[in-house]
């Protein structure tokens, strides 16, 4: 019989409306395996038309992004985005200046609210939540420019830092007020491994202030590490980063990749992204141009016209 018949019901089963038919009896035992057709690649939004772009119907999708849509006055920046972030990859988010990929950032980790459409994180809708909420179902992002961190070293910008920031405070899942001591305590000692894994301990005691754009960068990493995030979007990790440092924040993603985090990178750098990520994802004026290999990306026709058109 049908092992089926005896799995618990998929949490995503219910919160997806196209996850009732399709089912596929033969390989059930992954209750996280949602059963999808695997050949959805030509299916279209309702009025998005052909621009969906993307490969659906993935096995072990972390993170759906579905028909996402935000505007800002008469400016479009997402528009009918849709994707799907397959768990354990490094998936690479690229498109020209402008296209809109800071934004699908901050729309799936709660920072804007989308105007239309669903994110959807480790099975749970997550639309509208706020950032700390979504960090709660296990995502967490970085910032293409880290915040300024005055008046504290890096120790305690590891620590206090993202907690002391109203309205971003994405490390609010360690804390509800009864615990701050305790997590306190245990937050120190791990911030303290991340530091020395990082090789950035030596840093620990100066200004947050005094370190380089690139420290920064790898202290933001740290610090999103801290959360211990299952999926971790980055936002131009290695943008005005020296290549020294651009090195050391490769190694510690591959091995942060290894130990299981699932990435999304948005890199301008494309030696760096090409290196990396496996899929690529190619966003052109909010939406989902094509997405696959870095050498299928790199050789299609589409994406090398929209960088030479910049997205205009
Ligand atoms: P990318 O990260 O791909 O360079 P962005 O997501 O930053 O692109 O921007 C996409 C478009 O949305 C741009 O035209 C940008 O000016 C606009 N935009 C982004 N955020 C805002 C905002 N908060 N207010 C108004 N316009 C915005
Ligand atoms: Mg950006």
């Amino acid at each position: 019989m049908s092992d089926a018949s005896n799995r618990p019901a998929a949490q995503e089963a219910s919160d997806r409306p196209d996850a009732s038919d399709q089912r596929d009896a033969s390989n059930q035992l992954d209750a996280t395996n949602t059963p999808r057709a695997a050949d959805t690649d030509a299916s279209t939004v309702p009025d998005g038309g052909s621009r969906v772009g993307a490969v659906e119907g993935k096995p072990d999708a972390v993170l759906r992004v579905d028909d996402l849509q935000k505007s800002f006055g008469g400016l479009t920046a997402t528009d009918h985005a849709t994707f799907e972030v397959e768990r354990g990859t490094i998936t690479g988010l690229i498109g020209p200046n402008g296209a809109g990929k800071s934004t699908l950032f901050n729309l799936i980790s709660g920072f804007y609210e989308p105007d239309g459409g669903t994110v959807t994180v480790n099975g749970a809708d997550v639309t509208g939540m706020e950032p700390y909420e979504v960090a709660e179902h296990g995502l967490i992002r970085t910032f293409q420019t880290p915040r300024k961190l005055e008046g504290m070293t890096v120790r305690e910008a590891m620590l206090v830092g993202p907690r002391n920031q109203p309205g971003e405070s994405f490390i609010t899942l360690f804390t509800s007020p009864s615990t701050v001591a305790e997590s306190e305590a245990a937050n120190l000692s791990e911030a303290e491994r991340i530091l020395e894994e990082f090789e950035i301990d030596h840093l620990a005691t100066q200004p947050a202030t005094d370190i380089s754009g690139g420290q920064m960068k790898l202290v933001e990493l740290a610090r999103a590490m801290l959360a211990e995030p299952e999926v971790l979007l980055l936002d131009e990790p290695v943008a005005g980063v020296n290549p020294t440092l651009a090195k050391k924040l490769k190694t510690q993603i591959r091995r942060l990749h290894r130990e299981g985090t699932t990435f999304v990178l948005i890199e301008h750098d494309m030696e760096f992204v090409m290196d990396l990520a496996d899929p690529i994802i190619v966003l052109d004026q909010g939406s989902v141009l094509t997405e696959g290999t870095p050498e299928a990306v790199r050789d299609d026709e589409r994406v090398i016209s929209a960088y030479l058109g910049g997205g205009a």
